[in-house]
């Protein structure tokens, strides 16, 4: 934000709320209890980006339409990310109208969008199917566009530091939704709406982050069903670098020795807060699970079999996790654990709504750096984009329609 004034609203679509279903919540969660499976509700409506290009052949002939025109649809969806079936002219009409109407369901509709940082940083509020709420960051840099993606309405984990946690999981997002939240946003980087481009620059996105609300990998399916159509080679999917893709999760370690063997080098983030348990179990209630040292060797795991450096998030909290003790004891748990494998990236806390804890002190925060320097472990402090938009991490509550 700029010069003191508040954040812009540069959308607001919320008549499109007075004919919504009611608002599927839940439940704000009691201090450390889990959510570890998604309450069953309606399912959102198939969609192209749901299936393989072999599903979508057949789902096409089940239309009693030529298969060929799968890879049509799929021209228009991922490649020249076509919103508008009547744009969609190599579709004879009476064709366009079937296969759009059962392949091209819309999935989500923005009711809000924000923006903050010159207009190069904006947050979208979707509504879905159901009435249930997503959040979703665009991030323009000069050499890369991120997009942070929502996996699940709400989150099971219950980290009390942070925003979704707080709000409890709703439900898990489709394949198609997680997807259709980086589609959304290229097509608007590629139709000029985002400012921050130059010659030069990206017009696509290059880059996403699973860090939006929800936790992936208890969403394990449809995550990595989105994770294949953003990197499969253009018409299938987005044809993305697995090297763009960041997945971030508390530390469920059977899924991430299952992410290991997928034979995809998605980067992983591993939000770790703490390097003792007994401080972890508070910030992290998923570590009552799987302790500090079982995450650890998970993500080492990880960088052994995909040869990917993992990152090791750490949001830095005034007087709770920032001392130089754990500083030290973090540095030594990963150096003990191999060279080169990692790298930490502490962030300021991103304090919440009627959050009793906010961001350390910045001397505090250099000391923190510094020790685990010390350690050879390399060190990057992430950057607060989108903060003044509750747009940075751990805000994305989405209550507000
Ligand atoms: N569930 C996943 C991804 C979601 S959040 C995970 O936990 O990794 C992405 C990152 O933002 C995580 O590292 C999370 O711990 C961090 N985060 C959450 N709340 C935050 C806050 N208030 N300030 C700074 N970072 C926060």
């Amino acid at each position: 934000m700029h010069g003191g004034e508040w954040p812009r609203v540069v959308g607001d679509l919320s008549l499109v709320m007075s004919t919504a279903l009611p608002t599927p919540t839940a439940a704000r969660p009691e201090p450390g209890v889990l959510t570890m499976t998604a309450p069953r509700r309606g399912k959102p409506p198939r969609h192209l980006a749901d299936l393989t290009p072999a599903e979508r052949a057949e789902a096409v002939a089940a239309l009693g339409e030529k298969p060929f025109r799968a890879r049509q649809l799929s021209v228009h969806y991922f490649e020249r990310l076509v919103d508008d079936p009547a744009l969609m002219t190599d579709l004879p009409a009476a064709t366009r109208e079937r296969l759009a109407g059962d392949l091209l369901p819309r999935l989500a509709t923005p009711l809000r969008t924000l923006d903050t940082d010159r207009g190069t940083t904006i947050k979208t509020v979707w509504k879905l199917f159901d009435g249930a709420l997503v959040e979703s960051v665009l991030m323009r840099y000069p050499d890369r566009v991120t997009v942070c993606v929502s996996s699940q309405a709400g989150c099971g984990m219950n980290c009390p530091f942070c925003a979704t946690g707080q709000a409890g999981l709703t439900r898990n997002l489709s394949t198609a939704e997680i997807v259709e939240q980086v589609v959304a946003a290229s097509r608007s980087v590629v139709h000029g709406d985002v400012p921050g481009g130059r010659p030069g620059a990206p017009d696509r996105v290059s880059n996403v982050v699973f860090m939006g609300m929800g936790e992936p990998l208890a969403n394990y399916r449809a995550v990595l069903g989105a994770v294949r159509r953003l990197t499969e080679p253009a018409p299938s999917g987005l044809g993305m670098s697995a090297r763009g893709v960041t997945v971030s999760t508390v530390g469920l370690v059977p899924a991430i020795e299952r992410l290991a063997s997928e034979g995809l080098p998605v980067t992983l983030a591993l939000s770790l807060h703490a390097p003792d348990d007994a401080l972890r179990d508070e910030l992290v209630p998923i570590n009552t699970r799987f302790t500090v040292g079982q995450a650890l060797d998970a993500a080492r795991g990880y960088a052994a079999s995909t040869g990917r450096r993992v990152s090791i998030e750490y949001a830095l909290i005034r007087d709770i996790n920032d001392q130089e003790e754990r500083a030290d004891l973090l540095g030594r748990e990963l150096a003990r654990r191999g060279k080169g494998w990692v790298h930490v990236n502490p962030i300021p806390l991103n304090p919440t709504p009627g959050s009793k804890w906010t961001a350390s002190d910045p001397r505090v925060q250099d000391a923190f750096v510094e020790r685990l320097r010390a350690h050879g472990v390399p060190v990057t402090v992430r950057d607060t984009r989108g903060r003044e938009i509750d747009g940075a991490c751990g805000q994305l509550a989405a209550t507000t329609p």
